[in-house]
């Protein structure tokens, strides 16, 4: 242990500029040790106390029977303390009762399987019956705080679609599906021509007999499963805005919003957020590095985690609604979930603190305050053990906390960045499902183009297809699959005014239908000044993946397009095999502006090539090399962040004089704090 970190131990943490919270759940725990748990939470500064998810049978132990004075009593206990508490729906865990009451509202998976009661988030969002059983306890419960002071906002349910339930496939489902479909395209007739169903003898005759897409003996129609993907996603988004409506009829001036999470891709968050006051979502960068092939995981993942997944996330989820975001739940220390339970490095709840605020975050909110002794999560740690004591992450987060108030990151502006990265949840559900490329993975190629562009310094907002582009001097828009005219019309009116795009391989080819244009990149073909002539995919290294680009040679992998240029120039070309000398990449200058089309899945060189190209096309900043792995520089209203991810220190050419936290040397695991700009800086392996 360091130095810091033992003169933190020491001492309550003080008061911070910067707000953070502790998610706590009293009813784990006996009432008499209510007062002492929350007295040390305002000892160590903390602001926000979230309670109240997954409570919903200490609520209404018994229907229609409700009980919330206990939590009453913890609320004007935290309200005593100069805390504000937030509070959440507890509809994540329907109580046995219930569902004993309503088999029907539980899920089903594709296969038939019935979700039985007994874990959590085992409802149907397509139950009418589980709706009106949501507006009840949400009613009833936003009622019984409405008046109460110490109550800030809300958060609606909890984590939306993990384990992998936004979709389900059982009776509701299909009749709520068939009405979906009938409001979108009023005859069935439009539906059977912009589906393409004379294939396979797939007519419809009605919208009464289209069912959700359930088990087959081979793949389902495209148009049928991205249409059911628009879907789901659409039904919670109107199950969210429900409980958005309900609490904000009892108190207008609460806040409400939902805990998002990594790699939640069934889910457009960008729809669930403008029905939002901000986006939150919760951090555990150990597990989610996990999700990587177990091959491609290192010691430092299992430590500290992925830095550009991390990252990426918190410049999503910034942007999926107007307000600044939240951390909701920010990992402790060890965690139940992953595969694995890797001590993080020492340090590492320290650094994923300042990670979120670099990137814009108002409130860290640590995941939970004390280590749980009963249920399915017994091995996931608090900032308190189960006998109370402070655990690692305690002194981590009251050692964040007093930096965060020397810096006054409260008072900082939200991160102003110059490029934006459209992610495009339609054309990612349409990839999700591909005969020409079954490892294209649409999260996994955005990520390609936005680490590249991380990779020189430059900060990232993460935007929908439809945003107002014209805020942005670069626009980065990775296979931007599923493409209409309007997306298309509006991303040529930002090249005429003078911005600087890129688009990437796969862009244009399918209809908003999911069938294929004639044509690839579709209506965006007169923009870029070239069409797609052929294409491969690649699930091995066993096919020649090399390209040409600015007389250097790189490689690709996964995906290949040959290009056809007509008023495009060729700065790429295809080399050896079958397709050597075939154009690759395309620049063309339009209006003020100019457009690059990359027909590869490149590899980290030369994304980092083409984007620095697209940088300086549209005037933006950049560094004039690209930063180490697992290190980035992150920009916030004067202050600029140098994390460190990787188990080696690494060198800046910064003055002392103007860091403010840490050294110019940046230890493995650690972070250096400077005034300045994230472009006035050099950095390189030790
Ligand atoms: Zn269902």
């Amino acid at each position: 242990m360091n130095e810091k970190t033992e003169s933190v131990n020491t001492a309550a943490c003080g008061k911070t500029s910067m707000s953070i919270g502790v998610c706590y759940f009293p009813e784990h725990w006996p009432e008499d040790r209510w007062e002492s748990d929350i007295e040390a939470m305002a000892d160590c500064g903390i602001e926000y106390v979230r309670m109240g998810e997954f409570a919903w049978s200490r609520f209404e132990p018994e229907p229609g029977q409700y009980d919330t004075a206990w939590l009453e009593r913890v609320v004007d206990l935290i309200g005593d303390h100069g805390m504000k508490a937030v509070l959440c729906t507890p509809t994540a865990t329907p109580p046995k009762w219930l569902v004993d009451r309503y088999p029907e509202i539980r899920q089903t998976e594709r296969d038939g399987t019935v979700r039985e009661w007994g874990s959590r988030r085992h409802y149907c969002f397509n139950s009418e019956t589980y709706r009106q059983e949501t507006e009840r306890i949400v009613t009833e419960l936003a009622d019984r705080f409405a008046q109460n002071p110490t109550v800030v906002g809300w958060q609606t349910d909890n984590e939306y679609g993990v384990h992998g339930t936004l979709r389900c496939y059982c009776d509701n489902c299909s009749a709520a599906f068939g009405e979906w479909l009938r409001e979108k395209y009023g005859d069935v007739e439009t539906l059977n021509e912009t589906w393409g169903t004379d294939f396979w003898s797939q007519h419809h005759t009605s919208f009464d007999e289209i069912e959700a897409p359930g088990h087959t003996p081979t793949d389902h129609h495209p148009s049928r499963l991205l249409d059911y993907y628009r879907f789901t996603s659409d039904r919670v988004r109107d199950y969210n805005r429900l409980q958005a409506d309900v609490l904000r009829e009892a108190n207008e001036e609460w806040f409400v919003t939902h805990n998002f999470m990594f790699d939640f891709t069934e889910l457009d968050a960008f729809d669930v957020g403008s029905d939002l006051d901000f986006a939150s979502w919760d951090v555990y960068p150990t597990g989610f590095a996990q999700s990587k092939p177990e091959s491609e995981q290192t010691a430092a993942d299992l430590r500290i985690g992925d830095l550009a997944q991390t990252a990426l996330h918190h410049d999503l989820y910034r942007n999926a609604a107007d307000g600044p975001f939240w951390i909701m739940e920010q990992q402790p220390g060890s965690i139940n979930w992953p595969p694995t339970t890797s001590q993080p490095a020492e340090g590492a709840m320290r650094l994923w603190a300042h990670h979120a605020v670099a990137h814009g975050c108002d409130v860290v909110s640590y995941f939970r305050w004390r280590r749980c002794q009963q249920g399915q999560e017994q091995y996931h740690s608090g900032l308190r053990r189960a006998d109370g004591a402070p655990d690692r992450g305690y002194h981590d987060a009251a050692w964040a906390a007093d930096e965060f108030e020397e810096l006054a990151v409260g008072e900082r502006a939200q991160p102003d960045p110059s490029v934006a990265a459209v992610f495009d949840y339609e054309s990612h559900w349409a990839l999700e499902k591909v005969d020409m490329g079954p490892t294209f993975d649409y999260a996994s190629h955005f990520a390609t183009v936005y680490e590249a562009l991380r990779g020189r310094s430059v900060g990232v907002d993460i935007v929908p297809r439809d945003a107002d582009f014209r805020a942005y001097d670069a626009v980065v828009v990775p296979a931007l699959h599923v493409l209409d005219d309007e997306a298309a019309d509006r991303l040529a009116a930002f090249v005429r005014d003078g911005g600087s795009l890129l688009t990437t391989a796969r862009t244009g080819e399918k209809t908003p239908g999911n069938q294929l244009h004639p044509t690839a990149p579709g209506p965006l073909a007169d923009l870029v000044g070239a069409t797609v002539d052929n294409h491969e995919s690649h699930a091995t290294d066993t096919l020649e993946t090399t390209v040409e680009y600015d007389g250097d040679t790189f490689e690709y992998h996964t995906w290949g397009e040959w290009l056809s240029p007509d008023a495009a120039a060729v700065v790429g070309k295809h080399r050896g095999g079958v397709g050597d000398g075939r154009p690759a990449i395309t620049h063309r200058s339009v209006g003020d502006g100019s457009v690059t089309y990359l027909g590869v899945w490149p590899d980290e060189a030369l994304a980092d090539a083409v984007v620095t190209d697209v940088l300086a096309a549209g005037g933006v900043e950049h560094l004039d090399s690209p930063l180490p792995d697992r290190v980035q520089v992150a920009e916030r209203d004067g202050l600029t962040w140098v994390f460190n991810y990787g188990a080696h220190a690494v060198e800046t050419d910064l003055p002392a004089g103007d860091i403010v936290v840490g050294d110019a040397t940046v230890p493995a695991y650690d972070l250096t704090v400077f005034e300045g700009a994230a472009t006035d800086i050099t950095v390189e392996e030790s």
